[in-house]
């Protein structure tokens, strides 16, 4: 299969998604009602693979931006570049999301410099529209155009709280890591292993998850477990494949990784 015929391919498979709750409901209440919305939840919970199921459910195209801490409005709605000798317009992807009418995904939006509510504001209230400063022109977005943010209240912190008056524009959808019997219906259907294996690993994530922290910044994740069970899908022990995809990315703290391996050894066969 030659690459465009791969990318069409990929775009005709339905992206997996386990529902976990009536997620998929108020997305396409909010979608119908052109209400932009905020995914709330740890990483590694499911919060960009259900965007993306919901994009091709809905049948719009999906731009996603993972946001960080030197992202500008410009970086959104676009900037003239030196072109062959002559200044052209270039548009951010925000800008084609907003005149193609597809679903304009923005990951980790509180990461973004507080300069870019200029722009996220008027798009997300009953207004739809995105001021083009440099070209002085308003575009009024496309029917379908929905904005969809998303946001860990865990790494909240005075800096990196979103706003309120950003906040109220959205309606917001609460995610967690799914129930166990769910957990483990993704894991193997994301990674082939026994349902034993599986089990196995998400009995250890609980107790990690049970922890009051414990030193660590974010408990294990459905993505780790994933990870793992990946791994020992390539012949690593159950054990050794948690402690590489779950211990070790979870603390940098020697103390709190010798923790989490012993955790391993009681909860994993070897
Ligand atoms: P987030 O965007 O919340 O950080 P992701 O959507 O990237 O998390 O989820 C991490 C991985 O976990 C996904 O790639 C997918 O394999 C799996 N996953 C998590 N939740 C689900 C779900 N409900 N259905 C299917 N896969 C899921």
């Amino acid at each position: 299969m030659n690459a465009p015929q791969k990318a069409q391919e990929a775009m005709m498979t339905t992206p997996y998604y386990e529902a976990v709750g009536k997620e998929k409901l108020v997305f396409k209440a909010a979608y119908n009602q052109g209400l932009s919305i905020l995914l709330k939840g740890p990483t590694g919970c499911g919060k960009t693979r259900f965007v993306e199921a919901m994009a091709h459910e809905l049948n719009r195209p999906l731009i996603t931006v993972s946001c960080h801490d030197d992202l500008t409005t410009a970086d959104l709605v676009g900037r003239f570049l030196l072109k062959g000798g002559e200044t052209q317009w270039v548009d951010g992807p925000l800008t084609r999301a907003v005149r193609e009418g597809a679903i304009c995904y923005l990951d980790e939006v509180v990461e973004a410099r507080k300069d870019t509510t200029v722009v996220l504001h008027p798009l997300s209230d009953h207004r739809r529209q995105l001021p083009i400063e440099r070209l002085g022109i308003t575009l009024d977005a496309a029917p379908g155009f929905c904005l969809v943010v998303s946001y860990n209240p865990g790494y909240q912190s005075i800096l990196k709280d979103l706003k309120d008056s950003t906040r109220q524009r959205m309606v917001a959808i609460e995610f967690d890591y799914p129930a166990p019997e769910t957990e483990q219906t993704i894991l193997i259907q994301e990674s082939g292993v026994t349902a034993d294996t599986a089990e196995q690993l998400i009995t250890l994530a609980q107790a990690i998850r049970r922890l009051e922290t414990g030193g660590l910044r974010e408990v294990a994740s459905t993505r780790v477990l994933i990870a793992a069970a990946r791994l020992t899908t390539e012949g690593l022990s159950l054990r050794e494949a948690a402690r590489y995809a779950i211990a070790a990315p979870l603390s940098d703290d020697p103390q709190v990784t010798a923790g989490l391996n012993k955790m391993i050894e009681a909860y994993l066969t070897e």
